[in-house]
């Protein structure tokens, strides 16, 4: 069998399907490999490729993580109709199947895959089982757990672009936390519309958001709490080596700090050489560990391993956007962050990573739908002021990106019901920038008529 998904090319893993076709292939006795699909591949060698591929086995194809791709969306309804059962898994499976609530009163909005897929999962893999291919039902849950199946067979994964490539994955993921503590954080946020909506009358909105206001994934997942110390050291273990040290890895985990002092203790106590570990945290989760950092620290020179702060959400330096994102920080928490990680540089050298140059990529979203001449202003002032250009700001800013399936997708149909707007989708995606006219039809393309 093969699990398609989005994939840029660099060596990186896809842990959910790396997991899921080890399990297929460990626990279901069925061959499983992973295909990361390239944005520039072709069409027909690809399916010349699956043709070949499935020659004497069961047609069944699954797809994860496809990113809101249409090119892959697309693919998916050319196997279907060359008579393959194709199977949804991964983030959002749920929510991409079922698609937006009122698509018959409102056309435009995105109408899930359930025309494409035949079955869609939703949950951990070991719930999966071979009847679930033979079950009436089309949409299948499994609930989250923090004791879930979490062996990796790192060398199934391959991309495709004109060929199949085996991928030598150097950069692994390893699970520290099922889903994301910040997730739990329930609040509820007063929205104003669009600014280019402003002078229409419509009126302010209270939305009620846990975790920040624009992530699915945590909508999606929630929170289910840490992995038990000696299952992240199995999935450690079970890393690639490069030149007697583990590859380097993300850990898994917006609050990493508190696991990472014992786990680098416990690390050394096995003598498992690390290379390096990347950090995706929050900048609360750095304030708060400021004084332990320098310790932690310490320890991970001596054992040369590096820790690389890959991606901190900083997301906006105007603390009226932080508060509209929901994301518990403001514009102080993050110069004291920035500050604690440059005086940590000044000690620690190359043990610490952080800067942009150092290959650190950290939030930071613009436009929004909220920019005025005011937060641009104080977005402009705190960069220049705090010096963010010359380590934490990326090359290219992320604009907003609205998931159908987010809190702020339900802000959006809620002012598509009370003003009787309606806005753009692209596939999965929101365009709340764009504002259709009265009678503007759906897409017609045969992608468009999926979606
Ligand atoms: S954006 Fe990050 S910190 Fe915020 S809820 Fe999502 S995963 Fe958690």
């Amino acid at each position: 069998m093969i699990i398609f998904t989005h994939h840029t090319g660099e060596p990186h893993g896809i842990l959910g399907a790396q997991v899921a076709a080890t399990f297929f292939e460990r626990k279901l006795s069925i061959p499983c490999i992973v295909v990361g699909i390239k944005r520039d591949f072709s069409r027909e060698q690809l399916l010349h490729f699956v043709n070949d591929y499935y020659t004497g086995k069961d047609r069944v194809v699954a797809f994860s993580h496809l990113c809101g791709r249409k090119d892959l969306i697309a693919l998916v309804g050319e196997l279907k109709g060359q008579g393959f059962t194709t199977v949804l898994g991964g983030p959002q499976a749920r929510q991409d199947y079922r698609g937006e609530p009122s698509t018959d009163a409102y056309p435009h909005r995105f109408k899930g895959l359930h025309s494409v897929m035949d079955v869609a999962f939703q949950g951990p893999i070991d719930g999966f089982g071979p009847n679930h291919l033979r079950s009436s039902a089309n949409l299948l849950e499994h609930p989250w757990t923090r004791d879930i199946f979490l062996e990796v067979d790192w060398s199934n994964l391959f991309t495709f672009s004109n060929a199949l490539t085996k991928l030598d994955v150097r950069l692994g993921q390893v699970l520290n936390a099922v889903g994301c503590p910040y997730a739990s954080k329930a609040q509820t946020v007063t929205l104003p519309p669009p600014v280019m909506l402003r002078e229409r009358n419509i009126p302010d909105l209270d939305i009620h958001s846990e975790g920040c206001i624009f992530c699915d994934v945590s909508r999606d997942k929630g929170y289910h709490g840490h992995i038990e110390r000696d299952k992240v050291i199995a999935q450690i273990q079970g890393l690639p080596d490069v030149e007697g040290r583990k590859i380097p890895f993300e850990l898994i985990d917006e609050y990493p700090l508190r696991s990472l002092g014992p786990l680098l203790e416990e690390m050394k106590r096995q003598r498992i050489a690390l290379a390096q570990i990347n950090l995706v945290c929050r900048v609360d989760d750095i304030n708060g560990h400021a004084s332990a950092l320098a310790d932690i620290l310490s320890f991970a020179r001596r054992q040369d391993t590096k820790i690389m702060f890959s991606s901190i959400g900083f997301e906006s330096f105007n603390d009226r956007l932080l508060e509209y994102f929901c994301k518990g920080i403001t514009v102080a928490d993050i110069v004291m962050c920035v500050e604690t990680l440059r005086h940590l540089k000044d000690r620690f050298g190359c043990t610490l990573l952080y800067r942009r140059d150092e290959g650190a990529h950290h939030g930071f979203i613009h436009p929004t739908p909220w920019d005025d001449p005011e937060t641009v202003r104080e977005n402009d002032t705190n960069i220049f002021l705090h010096r963010f250009f010359e380590d934490i700001l990326p090359e290219h800013s992320t604009p907003l990106i609205i998931h159908h399936a987010s809190t702020l997708g339900d802000w959006i149909r809620q002012i598509e019901l009370t003003a009787g707007f309606r806005f753009g989708r692209d596939g999965t995606w929101i365009e709340w920038w764009n504002v259709l006219n009265p009678g503007e039809d759906p897409p017609r393309s045969f992608v468009g008529s999926l979606l």
